[in-house]
């Protein structure tokens, strides 16, 4: 019989009912030391206390009005993202896989209005941008696609680090680039920052606009507020959830105002998507994670948590091949199956996620302390000693 909820997880045998900080209880009172932070989700912890008062507030006086009226809290978000980013204009949805769905949109209709006939997006292998028609067929592989049929025309899927493959792809027919700075769910892979300098000098000596999905990877996870800033480019549009939110469901899509220019009045909307709920949240996100030294704060942490990684990777050579990632987006990059490791890190009260490429990542939340990376690097080495062969 089919199980109440759809079966499209296989879960672990775990459940919390609390959270607090960088940690999560059980019911019956076990503690674990939450690194997946709901995959990069709960970037300053569970619980914040100024997240919860930011949400009762707004709470306690309006949930939801349609965006058929001006939403305050929607506003504040928006100003805060644009003054901060390279971004003229923000619309906000409930997802990353819906910031994706807008970012192919926005990106075919600028070159429906400009009255030329390109619809090709170029995406990479490993790339993960949601679930959706246009966000698997963006991906093409057969594991994301098999079986949901037919898929949405126009996206060109290339190896990954293939430089000749791109030059030759990237040509003045393509409408856009879509790429994470950080692949994620491809196993914690960093674009080199000279790449996405290259990447960008093609798309302008094309006219292609660059998508960056910065759902994994932005919100101050790699100790800038978003990834691309350290390779000193600027997208002309970007995918943003996840982090944003702080653990309440948001996204956005931001984009400059010459490439969000065909976005006008009826071409795209949500009823949930910029509610007052999320907006308020995410503004208060927003204010902490640019509050002065918050990200040199991320990046002192992710020194002190790669120094004890690139140490326990050498202590346990029959476990781990490599350290990989960014601020505090890493990968352990396994010899024994990384689920192994990671059930083991259940056994030590510790949570890691899974990725593809045999990768443990570790995401924790960006306001993890010094005292909780140690019993990090104790717990990973407790787990690492259980499944070495
Ligand atoms: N893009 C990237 C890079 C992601 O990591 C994800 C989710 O893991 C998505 C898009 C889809 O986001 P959501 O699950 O919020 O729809």
């Amino acid at each position: 019989m089919i199980p109440a909820i759809l079966p499209t997880y296989s879960r672990a045998p775990l459940s919390f009912v609390r959270g607090e900080g960088t940690w999560l209880w059980t019911q019956d009172g076990t503690r674990y030391l939450d690194l997946g932070a709901g995959i990069a989700v709960n970037a300053l912890g569970h619980a914040h206390p100024a997240l919860v008062e930011a949400l009762g507030d707004q709470a306690s006086r309006l949930w939801h009005v349609s965006n058929l009226y001006d939403i305050p809290n929607q506003q504040r978000l928006a100003d805060l993202l644009v003054d901060r980013t390279f971004a003229d204009t923000a619309f906000f949805t409930n997802s990353g896989t819906e910031a994706c769905e807008l970012a192919v949109k926005m990106a075919r209709k600028y070159w429906f209005d400009s009255g030329e006939e390109r619809s090709t997006i170029l995406t990479f292998e490993g790339a993960f941008h949601g679930r959706s028609s246009a966000a698997i067929a963006a991906v093409g592989t057969d594991k994301m696609t098999r079986g949901f049929g037919p898929l949405l025309p126009g996206f060109t899927q290339l190896r990954w680090g293939d430089h000749d493959a791109l030059t030759a792809a990237l040509t003045d027919r393509v409408a856009a680039v879509m790429i994470e700075p950080v692949q994620g769910e491809g196993g914690i892979r960093p674009v080199p920052d000279h790449c996405l300098r290259g990447l960008r000098d093609l798309c302008d000596r094309t006219g292609a606009l660059l998508i960056l999905d910065e759902v994994q990877c932005g919100m101050g996870r790699t100790g800038r507020l978003f990834a691309h800033e350290w390779a000193g480019i600027r997208p002309d549009i970007m995918m943003v959830a996840k982090g944003i939110g702080g653990g309440f469901p948001l996204g956005a899509v931001l984009a400059t105002e010459a490439a969000a220019r065909g976005m006008t009045a009826g071409t795209h909307g949500s009823t949930y998507g910029g509610n007052p709920l999320a907006c308020a949240v995410g503004a208060r996100v927003m204010e902490l994670v640019t509050a002065d030294g918050f990200l040199d704060r991320v990046s002192e942490a992710s020194a002190r948590l790669r120094q004890g990684l690139d140490g326990l990777v050498a202590s346990h050579p029959a476990v781990f091949e490599s350290l990989r990632g960014q601020g505090l987006m890493l990968g352990l990059k396994c010899l024994v199956p990384a689920a192994e490791l990671v059930a083991a890190g259940y056994a030590e009260k510790v949570l890691t996620v899974p990725a593809a490429d045999n990768v443990v990542r570790l995401l924790p939340p960006l306001t993890i302390t010094d005292d909780e990376i140690a019993q990090a690097l104790s717990r990973l080495d407790a787990a690492a000693r259980a499944v070495t062969p």
